[in-house]
């Protein structure tokens, strides 16, 4: 449970268990999660339990190597051995509409360059 939660944070609330979502991986220190509009065959999403707002606001490296270690992991368990993309969207120039820390993992299908 995350011992910091922002009160309007929807990704706080899928930690909490508040809004439904469809699980792929938890631990005690992050849940991973479908993307609700899947941009790509597969598409998810990693987050930490506690509450931040972007990479620039986590003091805890070892908790960002552990959020990507898992994002690889779940990758080769959805078979995504063949390549994939890990994002993180940050701050209003780069994208990031959900303002709780998360690495989106794109794959399924071939990625192109440069994004958008
Ligand atoms: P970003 O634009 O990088 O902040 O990405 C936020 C992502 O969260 C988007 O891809 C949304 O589709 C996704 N999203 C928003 N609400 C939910 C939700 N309730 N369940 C799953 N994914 C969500």
């Amino acid at each position: 449970m995350s011992d910091n939660r922002e009160p309007n944070c929807i990704f706080c609330k899928i930690v909490a268990g508040e809004i439904p979502a469809k699980l792929v991986a938890e631990d005690e220190h992050l849940v991973a999660f479908r993307d609700i509009n899947a941009q790509a065959p597969t598409h998810i999403l990693v987050i930490p339990r506690k509450h931040a707002k972007n990479i620039l606001e986590v003091a805890d490296t070892s908790l960002v190597g552990h959020l990507f270690s898992k994002a690889g992991e779940i990758a080769v368990k959805e078979q995504l051995q063949n390549g994939f993309r890990l994002v993180v969207n940050t701050g209003d120039d780069g994208g990031q509409t959900v303002h709780h820390l998360h690495i989106h993992i794109l794959g399924g299908r071939a990625m192109s360059w440069p994004p958008g």
